[in-house]
This record gives structure tokens, sequence and C-alpha cells, in this order.
């Protein structure tokens, strides 16, 4: 009994992490395009790679809003 519950425990807290890759801006310099991998799991926590959300992680940043935006996850 106890080890099923174990079992059943241990796959309720497996994570479902999918990682997305968002378009970003053009660098001026280069002229090339950057891209951001957004990770996120279980489409609840969401995490960007990019500058922007690293200094700010408890806001979301502007690939993170237009992914959930084209996942049609509200917030
Ligand atoms: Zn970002």
């Amino acid at each position: 009994m106890n080890l099923f519950y174990y079992i059943h425990y241990s796959m309720k807290k497996e994570k479902q992490i999918t990682k997305y890759r968002q378009m970003g801006s053009r660098n001026k310099k280069t002229g090339k395009l950057n891209y951001y991998t957004i990770t996120s799991v279980d489409h609840k926590k969401f995490e960007c790679e990019c500058l922007g959300f690293q200094y700010r992680t408890y806001k979301d940043c502007k690939h993170i809003t237009r992914l959930k935006y084209l996942l049609c996850i509200d917030r």
C-alpha cells in the first residue's frame, strides 16, 4: 500500500516540461534576428532566457506574453 502511494505521488510530481522558441527583436548591429527559448512547466510556469526576464523574473517578458497568447492561456 505504501509503495503504491509513493508511485502515485511521484507520478503526480512529474512535470511536463515543454520548450518553445520565440522570435525576438532584430539585432541592430548585426541585423540578425534574436531567438529566445521559453521553458514551460505544465503550462503554468514560464521561463524565458532573454535578458528582460532575467532582470525581472516576477514579471512575464513580452516573449512569454506572446507565447501565452498563442497558446490561448489567459492571465
Ligand atoms: Zn523573453
